[in-house]
This record gives structure tokens, sequence and C-alpha cells, in this order.
């Protein structure tokens, strides 16, 4: 089936488009990348209907975005108390004979999950509001392809049929999430083993939690834990945290975890892990064993595809199970998109909306531009955080890339001095003769915020003296982004 491409006339200043009939989409999952593709099928005036399992928000508002980074959000507090006597603030109560007492900071894990959850909770009854205010029908069940063409709802036990069972669409765009990988030998119960998405019913801080895993979702939660008073153990398989990431940044994060304490297992792959009387062992492949009360397991996610009718209608998949998607989230199926962690493309709340939103405007022929992965700024919510964007160091150093390299330790920077940050960088990557910014990584407090002036100089593709004719506000963090720029002038 297809359409002609809509007539537009511009009323009141805006695009209105005139189908012969409204073009129908329906969209399967409500995370980040089906939300955003409701809306702009919303917007462009087709007939939505979006079907969400669970809850509109999806994995990123319920589980994963949301509630970890409120409880990094809860770390950043205890680490600012934790290192505010560095910049002269004590913390004293008098005891019963008039002595000056040192207070213990506690947390509330169970208040600080309850908060978490109700944020989470509040967020996903907020994006289904405004999906209905747009006019998208949102359907609560369990969806799959049938054709190109339909999406049909299961039975379900106990669950009345409604006019929504079988929808009839012109587009489709499937965008049904990732789920966290489990090893059979190290089963989460939600007592002793966890998910991440198990985590938030802890009710007291973990006495040791061991995490098996160190990419970003490792990494993250190992260092909010123990931020929060925890101890931790880092168990990783590569000889690095964050494999294939920037190394120094990688190097800085390692070296300030294990200062703060962290016991960080490199080269140490977990086999197994045992639920004993008190809590967990994992047993390591080269024989040693560690003992904790609590395991995370944060060994990856694999995609949601199976079992939902895709291969039947025709969509290539990966080895992984992810959907083959072009760089307008098109798959091998004209009228089927596909956006999120269930694409090949980054896992990331930022591109699964950004890909609903391209895969929508594609189909309906509005004007797209299509997602460069090279232009994609990621963050590592650690502390520090990490933020990068562009072409990689590593990229450049095997010749991917031709660029040269910048590296400014934020231990020259003013406002860090003042602020008492010990660790972190600036670093920018220029192509080699132009000067064109094509990436840079910062490792910093709050590296997500500063990241944007980099992210846009890669979009727009600005050399380094047009981004260092910017100014910055003495002092700031950023002024290391302005003084790396300088310091990589193109002599004329
Ligand atoms: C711990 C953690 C922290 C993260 N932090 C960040 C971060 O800070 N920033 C960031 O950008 N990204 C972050 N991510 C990644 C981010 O969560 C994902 O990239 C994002 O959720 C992807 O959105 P999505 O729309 O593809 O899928 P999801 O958010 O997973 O939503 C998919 C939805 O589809 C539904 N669904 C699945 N199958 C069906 C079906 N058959 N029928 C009906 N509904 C179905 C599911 O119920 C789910 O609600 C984090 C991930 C994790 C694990």
């Amino acid at each position: 089936m297809g359409f002609a491409r809509p007539g537009a006339t511009r009323q009141n200043g805006c695009m209105a488009y005139e189908f012969e009939r409204k073009q129908r989409i329906a969209v399967l999952g409500g995370g980040p990348g089906g939300y955003e593709a409701a809306l702009a099928g919303a917007q462009l005036g087709a007939e939505v209907t979006l079907v969400e399992r669970s809850g509109v928000g999806g994995s990123a508002v319920l589980t994963d975005v949301v509630p970890s980074k409120s409880l990094i959000a809860t770390a950043e507090a205890t680490h600012s108390i934790g290192e505010a006597g560095d910049l002269g603030v004590q913390f004293f109560s008098r005891g019963e004979n008039g002595r000056p007492v040192r207070p213990e900071v506690a947390v509330n894990l169970e208040a600080v999950n309850d908060r978490l959850l109700r944020l989470a909770k509040q967020q996903s009854e907020d994006m289904k509001s405004q999906l209905i205010k747009a006019g998208v029908t949102v359907v609560q069940g369990d969806g799959r392809l049938d054709g190109s063409n339909r999406v049909v709802l299961s039975a379900g036990r106990g669950r009345a049929r409604t006019d929504f069972d079988v929808i009839d669409a012109d587009t489709i765009v499937v965008a049904v999430g990732a789920s966290p990988r489990e090893l059979p030998a190290a089963q989460p119960d939600g007592k002793r083993i966890f998910t991440w998405k198990q985590l938030y019913s802890l009710d007291a801080l973990p006495e040791h939690l061991i995490v098996v895993g160190s990419g970003v979702t490792g990494a993250e939660f190992a260092s909010a834990y123990n931020v929060l008073g925890s101890e931790v153990t880092l168990i990783s398989s590569r000889d690095q945290v964050l494999p294939g990431e920037d190394a120094d940044a990688a190097r800085v994060l390692e070296n300030v975890f294990k200062r703060r304490g962290m016991h960080v297992l490199s080269k140490s792959r977990a086999d197994r892990v045992e639920v004993t009387d008190d809590g967990v062992v994992a047993h390591l492949a080269d024989g040693r064993t560690v003992e904790g009360s609590h395991c995370l397991m944060a060994v990856g996610a694999i995609p949601n595809t199976a079992g939902i009718g895709l291969e039947e209608a025709g969509v290539q998949l990966t080895e992984s199970g992810h959907i083959r998607v072009n760089r307008v989230a098109r798959t091998s199926v004209p009228s089927i998109y596909a956006a999120g962690d269930c694409s090949d493309f980054m896992p990331l709340a930022s591109v699964a909306s950004m890909q609903g939103r391209t895969a929508v405007f594609h189909a309906m022929g509005d004007a797209v531009f299509p997602t460069e992965m090279r232009n994609i700024t990621s963050n590592i919510f650690t502390q520090p955080e990490i933020a990068t964007v562009g072409w990689t160091q590593k990229q450049i150093e095997d010749g991917i890339a031709q660029g040269e390299i910048y590296k400014l330790p934020l231990s020259s920077n003013p406002r860090a001095k003042m602020m008492g940050i010990k660790d972190g960088f600036v670093k920018l990557f220029a192509r080699t003769g132009s000067g064109t910014v094509i990436g840079g990584v910062i490792v910093a407090p709050k590296a997500s915020e500063l990241i944007l002036s980099i992210a846009l100089a890669v979009e727009h593709r600005l050399t380094v003296d047009q981004l260092a004719r910017a100014f910055s506000v003495y002092p700031s963090l950023a002024g290391s982004i302005t003084d790396a720029a300088r310091a990589m002038h193109i002599v004329n």
C-alpha cells in the first residue's frame, strides 16, 4: 500500500498537510522511540495507535534512565557532603559533654527508592497524558506484527477483546526496546542477585555489592553505591573498566574508584554466582571467589525482538537479534521502521527518540535529517561523569580518521581549583589541516552539561578557531574547552 505525498498548505504560519485519507501509523512499544514516533505522527496529522504492554515511557522511564539517574542524584548529594570538608565546611553537633561530635552521613535507601519509583511513575503518567492530548490512541497490551501492515494484540488470559485487537496501518514503527541479559549460572532472584531493573526493591544499602560487568551500566551503579556507602567490588572481564570508551577517561575513573576504596578486579570473568545463607559468592574463571552480600548482574542487554512476527514480515535482523535499520530508521521492509534499543543503532534514549521522530517524518514525506552516528553525544553518569561526542582517539590512532588530539587536564582550570575538583580533563579532536572539530571527551562533574558546545561544533563543522572565538565565562569549567581549542589554533 502506498500513498501520494500530501499537498501542503500554509495556515497561520504552520504547514498543514492534507492527505486524501489520514495515514495510519501503528507504534509497538511506548519507550522514548515509540513515544516520539507517536507524537511526530500526531503532529503531522496521522491517525496513530500506540501499543504498550507495561507503561508509557518504557524501560527508559520506569526502570532504566529515570530511576538510575535519580539514584545517582542522591549519590551526588552524598558525595558533595563528603567532599565539603576540603572547602572548609564542617559538620558537627554537640555531644552531652558539650564537645563537638562529627555526625555520620547516612542514606535511607528505602526513601531514596520510594522517591525514584514515584518520579518514574509520575513521568510515565505525564507522558501518557501528552500522547492522549496529542490525539494518539494508547492501547495496553502485548503486540506483534501480522505481516507488513498489521499489528495484532495477544489475547492474553482474562483480557477482554477490544476494537484494537487488530490494527491496520500504512506504517509500523517497532520500538520494543531490550531486556537485561541473564546468565544461567547467575540467575537473578531479585533478593540477592539482581538485574538493574530489580535493584530498586532494596530497602537498605547492601553491605557489600558485587557488580558483574564494567560497561556503562555496571560502572554507573558501582560508582553510585560506592559513594552511597556500600562496599563495592567491580568484576571486569577486560583489562580496564568501560571497555570501548576513551582509554584516558576509563583510567581516570578506575583510579577514582580505587581511591574511594572500590575493589576493581580486572581481567576477571565471573563464571557463576551462587546464593548462600547470608549473601552471595561469585566464582571467577581463574578459581578465585568473591564473597558479598548482594550481586548486580550488568552483562548487557538483548533486544525484545523474538516472537513478534518480524522475520515472518520479512524484516532483517542481525545475528544478535537487533533490527537492521538505515539512517532514517527504515528496516528492510519499506512500511516498517524500527527505533531505539531493538534496532542496530546506539542504545541511548536520546537516539531512540531521534530515530522515532525521523522514522515518522520519513514515512510521511516530511523533511528528514538522517541520524548521523558520528554526531551522537553520550554520557556515563559516574563520578566524575564522562561525556563523549564524535570520532574517538582510538579511531584517529588507528588511522580511521585523520585528526589532531589535544588534552587539557582540569587541574589547570581555575574554577576546578576553586571547586576542589581533583580529577578530569577536556580532550578535543580536530581534523588535520582544516582544524574542523571532529570530536571530544570531557571527564568532569556534570560533563553531560559541558559537552554540548563540542557537540555543536561537531554537528556544524566548526573549526577550533571558531570554537575558540566563543566567549566562555571566566572562571568556568567550560573555559577549558575554549582553552583547548585555542591551543589547537591552525597557523595560516
Ligand atoms: C540502567 C540504565 C541506565 C540508562 N541510562 C541512560 C541515560 O542516562 N541516557 C540515555 O540516553 N540512555 C540511557 N539508557 C539507555 C536507555 O534506557 C535506552 O536506550 C532506551 O530505553 C531505549 O528506548 P526504547 O524506546 O528503544 O525502548 P524502551 O525504553 O525499552 O521501551 C520499550 C517499550 O516497549 C514495550 N514492549 C516491548 N515489547 C512489546 C510488545 N511486544 N508489545 C507491546 N509493548 C512492548 C516495553 O514494555 C517497553 O515499555 C540506560 C539504560 C540502562 C539499562
